[in-house]
C-alpha cells in the first residue's frame, strides 16, 4: 500500500508519512547525516531538519555532530528499534490498549471505562486517543509503529471488515472498525474477533500451548468461540464459525436476539443471568446497575441465588460445548470472559453436562480449563497478531 493510500490529504498527514520516509531509511541504512536523509528521502534539506527535531523532541532519534568530507554534519540515529505494534480491545464497556515490541511482547497497557457499545465512531476516536497518550508517554513516534490489531466482540466480514448483525456491538453492525481506525491513526489497522484472538494467546502463552485442536469459549454479554483447527484459526466462509451463542438448547426457551428461541447464549448472556437475580437480594436493590462481575463476586462470597444462577450457566455452557467437542474433537476447551472468573462454581456444572454429552472418545482426550491469560487474552492475541504481520 502507497502513503497516499493509508493517510488522508491533511498537512499533518503529509508529514507523518514524510517522518516515516526518514525512519524507514534509518531502519534500513543505519546512522545517516541529514544531507544523506534529504538524498534518501528526496525530501528538502529544511524539511529533513524540521522532521529530524521533530523525532528527536519524540525520543525516536539522537542526533551528534560529526564530519563529512572534512564538512561539518549532523549524524541521525535510532534511538530504538522501530517497530512497536499496538493492540486495541474493545468490549461493550471498556476500551483496552497496549503497546508490544517488535516481538509483541506487551510493554505497558491501559484501560479506561466507556460505553463502547453507544457509538462505533466516538469509540473509535477516543481508542486512537488513549493509543496516543500511551505512545507519548513512552516516547515513541506514532510514525514508528508498524502494525495495529483491533479486538472486536463480534463476527467480522472477512471481504468488508464489516461488524456483523448479531453481536455485543448491536449498534456497530455494518461498521467498519478497522477503516476507521487507520483513517484516525494514519496506521494500518486490521481488525479481528475477539475470541479468535484469545484462542492466539492462549496457545502462544496460557492454557492451550503445545495443543493443535483448540475451542476457546468466551464469556461476557453473549457467548462466542475461536476455534482452532489442526493448529490454525477457523473463521469459516464469512468470518461467523465459532458463533456458538446460537446453538439450540431449547426450542421452549426464551426468544433469542438472533430470532431463534433457546439459544445458548439466552442460558449465559450476561444480560439474561442478570434478569435472573432474585429481587430481593441486596445485589438487585443497590441503586447502580448490576454488572456481570458483581454477580460473580456475589457467587464467589456465598450468595445462594447467584452460585444458582451460575451453575445453571455452566450446565447449558457444557451442553453446548458438547456439541462442539462432538464436532470438532479438540484436545483443549478453555473458558475465558468474566463469567470465567467463577471458577468451579462455572466449570464443575459445565465439566459434568460436557461428560453426559460428549462421546467418550471425544472426552478422553479432552482437557477443560479456564483462560490463563483473563481479560488481558486479547491483547496478547491482537499484540502477536501484530507483530506477525508487521514482520
Ligand atoms: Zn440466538
Amino acid at each position: 500500500m502507497t502513503e497516499a493510500d493509508t493517510t488522508p490529504g491533511s498537512q499533518s498527514a503529509l508529514r507523518q508519512a514524510n517522518e516515516r520516509r526518514v525512519v524507514d531509511v534509518l531502519r534500513r541504512d543505519g546512522t545517516r547525516t541529514q544531507a544523506e536523509l534529504a538524498r534518501a528521502t528526496g525530501l528538502s534539506a529544511a524539511s529533513v531538519s524540521n522532521i529530524v527535531r521533530g523525532l528527536r523532541a519524540a525520543g525516536t532519534v539522537v542526533v551528534r555532530d560529526t564530519s563529512s568530507n572534512g564538512r561539518r554534519a549532523r549524524a541521525v540515529s535510532l534511538l530504538r528499534p522501530p517497530g512497536t505494534v499496538v493492540a486495541v480491545d474493545f468490549t461493550a464497556d471498556h476500551i483496552r490498549v497496549a503497546l508490544g515490541d517488535s516481538a509483541g511482547t506487551m510493554t505497558s497497557h491501559e484501560s479506561v471505562g466507556y460505553d463502547v457499545a453507544a457509538d462505533a465512531s466516538r469509540a473509535v476516536r477516543r481508542a486512537a486517543w488513549l493509543a496516543e497518550t500511551l505512545l507519548i508517554a513512552a516516547r515513541i513516534d506514532l510514525g514508528t509503529v508498524s502494525s495495529v490489531v483491533a479486538s472486536i466482540p463480534g463476527p467480522l466480514d472477512p471481504d468488508t471488515g464489516e461488524v456483523g448483525e448479531i453481536s455485543a456491538l448491536p449498534r456497530w453492525s455494518g461498521f467498519r472498525p478497522a477503516q476507521a481506525l487507520s483513517e484516525r491513526l494514519a496506521l494500518p489497522v486490521r481488525a479481528e474477533n475477539d475470541a479468535n484472538l484469545a484462542v492466539l494467546a492462549e496457545r502462544e502463552r496460557g492454557v492451550a500451548q503445545g495443543a493443535e485442536h483448540v475451542i476457546h469459549l468466551l464469556l461476557s454479554e453473549g457467548v462466542g468461540a475461536g476455534v482452532v483447527v489442526a493448529g490454525n484459526l477457523f473463521r469459516g466462509a464469512g468470518g461467523t464459525a465459532g458463533e456458538v451463542g446460537h446453538i439450540g438448547l431449547d426450542s421452549r426457551g426464551q426468544v433469542c436476539r438472533c430470532g431463534n428461541r433457546g439459544c445458548l447464549e439466552t442460558f449465559v448472556g450476561s444480560s439474561y443471568l442478570l434478569n435472573m437475580l432474585p429481587r430481593h437480594t441486596d445485589l438487585a436493590r443497590g441503586s447502580d446497575p448490576v454488572r456481570l462481575s458483581d454477580l460473580v463476586d456475589a457467587a464467589l462470597n456465598g450468595d445462594p441465588g447467584c452460585r444458582r444462577i451460575i451453575d445453571e450457566a455452566g450446565t447449558a455452557l457444557g451442553q453446548g460445548a458438547a456439541i462442539m467437542a462432538n464436532l470438532f474433537n479438540p484436545d483443549r476447551v478453555v473458558v475465558g470472559g468474566e463469567l470465567a472468573r467463577a471458577g468451579e462454581f462455572l466449570l464443575g456444572p459445565m465439566r459434568r453436562a460436557m461428560e453426559l454429552g460428549t462421546l467418550g472418545s471425544a472426552l478422553s482426550r479432552l482437557d477443560l480449563l479456564p483462560s490463563a491469560l483473563g481479560d488481558q487474552a486479547m491483547l496478547y492475541g491482537a499484540l502477536r497478531m501484530a507483530a506477525r504481520s508487521a514482520g
